[in-house]
């Protein structure tokens, strides 16, 4: 892609604990070239930390935008199962709202936001979410599988959820230990 020769602004990822990554995120009213620019900023942020979804509370702004890319190519995202049609789809999703849910997932996660940490968590395997776009226009986006996986993962950030909160108590302390979190 054309962009990838572009210098593109980077922003700081926030790792836990930081009070930004348990706090719940603002509702987005104003969709203006300011949001548009931070969209791309988020991407691009994403990409250079080879991240497959980053939500706003991940780089300090408690505003309700997350971006998703999850690419086909990539070692650990491409060669189990079949592609599917939201593979290598740039999404930037604002305002999101998980609107129905189905079935279950078990997927070993990590986050931007833990650096090197990876834990299993259940989750819906499938989700129909509600949400608006960079211009306000109001999009509806299935996602199964990783995609859905990505989805709920990103939307718990802007609740002020990480992903530790759905690992067991017993592995949710260990991790706060080896963090050295309260
Ligand atoms: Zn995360």
């Amino acid at each position: 892609m054309v962009e990838d020769n572009m210098t593109q602004e980077q922003l700081k990822i926030v790792t836990w604990p930081a009070p930004v990554l348990e706090t719940r995120a603002e509702e987005i009213t104003v969709f203006d070239d300011g949001l548009r620019a931070f969209g791309e900023a988020m991407h691009a942020t994403m990409r250079t930390a080879h991240g497959i979804g980053l939500a706003a509370n991940q780089v300090g702004v408690l505003k309700r935008i997350l971006v998703i890319e999850i690419p086909w190519d990539g070692k650990r995202y491409g060669k189990n199962g079949e592609r599917r049609a939201w593979h290598d789809q740039r999404y930037t999703i604002v305002n999101p709202e998980i609107v129905e849910q189905e079935g279950v997932i078990t997927f070993n996660e990590g986050c931007l936001s833990f650096p090197e940490l990876f834990g299993e968590v259940e989750r819906a395997r499938r989700v129909l979410v509600k949400a608006q776009d960079v211009d306000g226009k109001a999009q509806v986006i299935e996602g199964d599988n990783l995609f859905a996986v990505c989805l709920q993962h990103e939307i718990d950030h802007l609740n002020g959820i990480v992903f530790i909160n759905h690992m067991t108590k017993l592995r949710a302390d260990a991790i706060r230990q080896k963090l050295g979190a309260p």
